[in-house]
């Protein structure tokens, strides 16, 4: 199919939704055009060889955590020729490197929200709370984040777009999955041996026996529990404890303002520049 402007609508909508799924992503093009004579799948091919000098590409993937087929816009240019895309400022990345190895060096691959916040006590450069949170509530909208009640989790976009980069760049940082060998970035680490598991192939192998893949240890829910509590230290509980208040009004003023954050953000390329070293602390180690 030749290049027109049923690719430009689909590039347009997808690049400034970041995530789409694939039945709304059906259900946007037929809206648009009747009786389109090509797949999803043979448009986004043809997109990305359009797209590819730019060093971007679209993607089809599922989503790790709604088990749901998403297309995803992804910006791979983080090297030095296409830095001038980016439009995150130095401080901005500082804060997204933090964010990212913290989270990707717990045992449950996610942090609380006011842990989040609190990772600007960590920064070099000046940077508030209540920056933190608007970038925190930007980066869910674009999906590179995910947030359910109460933890921050890296969202499918920052999974795809930055596998190879940390595989390159942050190498101790990453595991990979004990069944299916690919980096966890939603999963767990195994109380007893340490080793990873995403959260769907543990759950898929619960459903046959109730043991940890790894090491055969029997498995229960408390230790999740455990394992969510654990992603903070005991300062942290009790800064938590202690910040909670502090935290909710933070959140309320971002969100009484944060109505056009947004603008002007789609093409952001977070970049993680620095070698990121593991941190993870075991318990056999
Ligand atoms: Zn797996
Ligand atoms: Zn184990």
């Amino acid at each position: 199919m030749i290049y027109g402007h049923i690719h430009q609508f689909l590039l347009r909508t997808i690049a400034s939704r970041g995530v789409i799924s694939m039945t709304e992503t059906e259900k946007i093009l037929n809206e648009f055009e009747a009786n389109i004579q090509a797949s999803v799948q043979e448009l986004v091919k043809d997109i990305n060889e359009k797209i590819k000098p730019f060093e971007q590409m679209i993607k089809i993937a599922t989503d790790e955590f709604t088990v749901e087929e998403v297309i995803i816009f992804l910006s791979l240019g983080y090297d030095d020729a296409t830095k001038s895309q980016n439009v995150f400022s130095a401080t901005e990345l500082e804060y997204f490197r933090i964010l990212i190895e913290q989270i990707m060096t717990t045992a449950t691959r996610q942090i609380t929200g006011i842990h989040a916040v609190n990772l600007v006590s960590k920064m070099k450069s000046s940077f508030t709370k209540m920056d933190a949170q608007k970038l925190l509530n930007v980066w869910c909208r674009m999906r590179y984040l995910d947030k359910d009640d109460t933890n921050y989790a890296l969202g499918v976009r920052a999974i795809h777009e930055f596998e190879g980069y940390l595989r390159q760049n942050m190498p101790d940082t990453i595991e990979e999955c004990c069944l299916c060998k690919q980096i966890v970035f939603r999963g767990y680490n195994c109380p007893a041996c340490g080793l990873a598991v995403h959260t769907q192939c543990l759950n898929r192998y619960l459903e046959k026996v109730q043991k940890w893949p790894c090491c055969k240890v029997e498995f229960s829910e408390s230790q999740l529990d455990q394992l969510n509590c654990e992603g903070l230290t005991q300062t942290q509980h009790l800064e938590a404890t202690q910040q909670s208040e502090e935290y909710n009004t933070v959140v309320e003023a971002v969100c009484d303002t944060s109505g056009d954050e947004d603008q002007g953000t789609q093409e952001i390329i977070p970049e993680i520049s620095q070698r990121i070293t593991r941190k993870r602390k075991r318990q056999n180690d």
